[in-house]
């Protein structure tokens, strides 16, 4: 097996940078973290605008998009002066159609320390897309944020997190363009996909010609009844902030980094809204004016970095070895 690539970016805040400032959760956790190392957890953000909504009849097609009202630029910069106030690092996996017409952001987002990634360049769902036509996407997106800010991209989100086993062969593309830390796997059933991998930490990805690839995957809650997913985007307005903080505490005390993940339209209340059917419409804009409050509250109280340097940060997970990728 190749060894772990080497980090390439800034290191991670002092593991226990955060702790004289963490306020009582009530929970008992800090106790405990007085007497092992904290976990860091990392924050990602999926820059993309208001009306990039996955599946949906009632979003505007890729031809009228550049038609529409963006709001990404000030729903980013609201994210990035809450990471400021509390000296948080964070991955932004940008979508290269935004990264071509907002350049300053992608800009910004790199003067302010942040890792920057790739979340594809027209948002399209992996499993529906050729091998083709995701190189062509990937290459695309990759030449606009590097256009931008001048350095190299290496680490890349799938739209809708929709890398299942049928779509194994996208690592080695990722690979042969330098990527080197993945976050599309979501260990969980749902709509957009899913995997069915079982790992609770970041872990190493091992491609059949002996490459490979960090996989920092969203790992949902075990529950008797089945897998919750918590850790972002609805799920993130949905829940209750108490709730929150008690899911973290749980995976501090089982030693493992949540990846946390919004968007900016989640912090724009004020965003326009589609026509989706009742339940969509829920789905997408329930909680909206919450989600600030909520990262405040986890922001005071955790640690965060971006997704390379968590990734990079130690694995206790076993390797997977994806042998039947082609
Ligand atoms: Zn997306």
């Amino acid at each position: 097996m190749s060894a772990i690539p080497k980090p390439t970016h800034s290191d991670p805040p002092p593991r226990d940078a955060h702790r004289s400032d963490r306020r009582s959760s009530g929970l008992g956790w800090g106790e405990r973290a007085a007497t092992r190392a904290p976990v860091v957890h990392a924050f990602s953000v999926d820059v993309e605008d208001w009306f990039h909504i996955l599946d949906c009849e009632g979003a505007p097609d890729v031809a009228s998009w550049a038609q529409q009202e963006s709001r990404v630029e000030r729903a980013t910069e609201r994210l990035l002066d809450l990471l400021d106030q509390h000296g948080h690092q964070a991955t932004f996996y940008v979508l290269g159609w935004v990264a071509e017409r907002h350049p300053d952001l992608v800009r910004e987002i790199a003067r302010r320390g942040h890792e920057l990634g790739s979340h594809s360049h027209h948002h399209g769902l992996v499993w529906q897309s050729s091998r083709d036509d995701f190189a062509r996407d990937l290459d695309l997106s990759l030449e606009a944020i590097t256009r931008a800010s001048g350095a190299a991209v290496t680490t890349f989100r799938a739209p809708g997190f929709s890398i299942g086993p049928a779509e194994h062969w996208a690592f080695p593309l990722l690979v042969d363009r330098g990527i080197t830390v993945d976050s599309s796997l979501f260990l969980a059933q749902r709509a957009h996909g899913g995997h069915p991998l079982q790992r609770l930490r970041p872990f190493e990805l091992v491609l059949p010609d002996g490459r490979t690839l960090l996989e920092a995957p969203v790992v949902p809650l075990q529950l008797p009844r089945g897998a919750l997913p918590w850790s972002g985007g609805g799920y993130l307005r949905l829940l209750p902030e108490a709730a929150l903080l008690r899911l973290f505490a749980l995976s501090e005390q089982a030693e493992r980094p949540v990846i946390t993940y919004v968007h900016p339209r989640e912090v724009d209340p004020a965003q326009p809204r589609m026509q989706l059917p009742p339940w969509r419409r829920f789905k997408y804009y329930v909680g909206l004016d919450t989600v600030l409050d909520k990262l405040g509250a986890l922001f005071s109280r955790h640690a965060f970095a971006s997704v390379g340097d968590v990734a990079r940060g130690g694995l206790k997970d076993p390797p997977a070895f994806l042998a039947d990728a082609a």
